[in-house]
């Protein structure tokens, strides 16, 4: 055996495992300047094996702030519906394309391309995944993580590490190394499924994605990029596991036979066929020390809810930023702690969710399918229950407001009897009511459009931020600007860039049009304003992961320094001096 021992000991954090999840968390440490080594066993994933292939909004917004959105779009196919059959009629349309995001669709994008378009995206950045180059060693010693890496020539290498993330799957040996167990149901469904040509005996908009509804089984239909369609069916709970091709490609015809009204009438030259099994399982906690778990690795359950590539990559968004304070020696354990507190709750929503959503999907009973098919029916014409089925369907319904890592202020009664003893402005009745319509703090940060920036050009606030790793200050001046109370503004702005503008890109927000001043936003159409719920003056502290960190109404200096402080750590003012 050959001992090699790495020169760049000193590394701040290892990626174990370059899947979906693990090339979003590089690209995002990488985006916030954090030297990382991503390293996986194997070699890339054939581009044929396509996956997960539904990119939902919030993803696509994670792709905007890494600067690849558009090569996605570009190699992927657009969905702007979800269709439910059962009964021999649609029961449930969901017009995705009315979802109030920026991307108002789910992108249809085999899993292979994702990936090869995020490794593209990091060797542009100088980073290479290392390939293949196995984990198969890890100990904990005090601030550092030791970790042994297998070669392919079979050199063995050891690495020290600040950190070390483990987005290496569903049979994650991090996972395994560190002794954590994954509790869930084994086995809960299995599926088979080919991506094929299809002759069909009826024509389906290829702009939506099909699912039908019958007690013998589930099928799934979309359209991929490279115009084949994906199949899914549920199969029988005795079926064996079969691995032969043409042996699944037969058993998938056969459960199309329970599906005549899908109207396919065969099924040819398929470019990937596979079955599936999928547990339930989430982990009991998501960092273990310096030691963290995302993706496959923290949670697993169905395709059917088609969120578990979207979920891992969401922990990646979330995990980065907040290393990368560690990593600069800011934010204290509390900082890190917040990853599972913010991200546990919801794969754990997820899971439940999936597992209750099959069920409902794969009723075997004819007289229970029936019922939940009129019951189906009838919700879907109830406007609100349509739009938090659209919501949960696009994955745009999480949040993080019950994190301990997000605050608001608002004023209190004394505060504002204080306001008006000293004739200072003060929200009204409305502008309160105004202001608790805008984003609670750990909502997502809601985009807008015709903003005018110095340039004097039109933008939206999403294209305003870029891919900045930085948090990002919006101080509203309200619609009813006074020129003493703007000019106060204007100074907390200034402040705040000039002693955290290392951490924090800062905008005050007029409300009519500025002579151009340095770091105004001319909000031309009122639209920020109105997402924002700032008719009056407040301000609002966006995460680099696009959530709402702390906001407060009035705009005040304090309560959003004494939340600074708790989020960054004593050090900051040594730091930031
Ligand atoms: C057949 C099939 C169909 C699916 N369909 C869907 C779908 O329609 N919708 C959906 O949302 N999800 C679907 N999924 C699930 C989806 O593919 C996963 O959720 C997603 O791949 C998880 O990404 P990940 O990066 O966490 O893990 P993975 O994609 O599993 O990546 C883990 C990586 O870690 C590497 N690795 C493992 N061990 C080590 C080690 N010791 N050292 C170094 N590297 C290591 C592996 O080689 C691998 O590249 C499907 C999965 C399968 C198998």
């Amino acid at each position: 055996m050959t001992y090699f021992h790495t020169a760049q000991s000193s590394m701040p954090v290892l990626v174990v495992g370059a899947g979906p999840v693990g090339l979003t968390l590089a690209a995002e440490l990488t985006r916030h300047c954090v030297p990382c080594r991503i390293i996986d066993k194997a070699a890339p994933r054939p581009i044929v094996e396509s996956r997960a292939v539904g990119v939902h909004t919030r993803t696509l917004e994670t792709f905007e702030r890494l600067g690849v959105l558009q090569t996605a779009l570009e190699q992927g196919r657009i969905a702007r519906g979800a269709s439910f059959y059962g009964d021999g009629q649609q029961l449930v349309h969901l017009r995705l394309d009315e979802l109030d995001v920026p991307y108002p669709f789910s992108l249809l994008l085999e899993q292979g391309k994702t990936e090869r378009l995020l490794v593209e995206h990091l060797a542009s950045q100088g980073l290479t995944v290392e390939r293949p180059v196995e984990l198969i060693a890890l100990t904990q010693e005090g601030d550092r993580v030791h970790a042994t890496l297998r070669h392919e020539d079979g050199r063995i290498e050891e690495v020290t590490t600040a950190y070390l993330v483990g987005c290496d799957g569903a049979h994650s040996i991090v996972r395994h190394l560190i002794g954590v167990s994954f509790p869930g149901h084994p086995h809960v469904g299995q599926y088979a499924l080919a991506d094929v040509d299809v002759e069909w005996d009826r024509i389906w908009p290829d702009d939506q994605i099909h699912t039908f509804l019958r007690p013998e089984g589930l099928l799934i239909l979309g359209r991929l990029p490279s115009g084949v369609w994906r199949i899914v069916v549920t199969l029988p709970d005795d079926q064996a596991r079969i691995e032969d091709k043409q042996a699944i490609l037969a058993l998938i015809k056969h459960q199309l036979t329970y599906h005549p009204d899908a109207g396919i009438r065969e099924l040819h030259t398929p470019l990937w066929i596979s079955t599936f099994h999928i547990s339930s399982r989430v982990v009991e906690h998501m960092r273990y020390g310096r030691v963290f778990l995302a993706g496959d690795a923290a949670h697993i359950h169905s395709p059917e809810s088609g969120q578990g590539m979207n979920a891992g990559m969401q922990d990646a968004t979330n995990l980065a930023w907040k290393l990368a304070l560690h990593v600069r020696g800011l934010g204290g354990e509390a900082l890190l702690d917040s990853y599972h507190a913010e991200r546990h709750p919801i794969v754990v929503e997820i899971v439940r969710t999936t597992e209750l959503v099959e069920r409902l999907l794969e009723l075997k009973q004819p007289l229970a399918a029936k019922v939940r098919n009129a019951t189906l029916s009838l919700a879907w014409h109830v406007d609100a229950i349509e739009r938090q089925m659209r919501n949960a369907f696009a994955a745009n319904t999480y949040n993080y407001r019950h994190s301990p890592l997000v605050g608001e202020h608002t004023q209190s009664l004394f505060e504002w009897w204080y306001a008006i003893a000293n004739t200072e402005p003060y929200p009204s009745a409305g502008d309160r009511f105004d202001f608790s319509h805008g984003p609670t703090a750990g909502d997502r940060a809601p985009d807008a459009r015709n903003i005018v920036t110095q340039d004097g050009q039109l933008h939206r606030l999403f294209e305003i931020w870029g891919n900045e790793a930085r948090h990002h200050l919006l101080v509203f001046a309200g619609l009813k600007e006074q020129p003493q109370r703007l000019e106060e503004l204007r100074q907390i702005v200034a402040f705040m860039q000039s002693r955290y503008g290392t951490l924090i890109q800062c905008h005050l927000v007029l409300s009519q049009q500025g002579n151009n001043e340095q770091f105004s936003l001319w909000d031309s159409t009122g639209e920020l304003s109105r997402r924002y719920g700032a008719q009056f003056e407040c301000l609002y502290l966006v995460r680099p992961d696009g959530y709402v960190g702390f906001r407060s109404q009035p705009a005040q200096l304090q309560p959003l320094e004494a939340f600074l402080v708790g989020l960054l750590g004593k050090s900051v003012e040594l730091t930031l001096n």
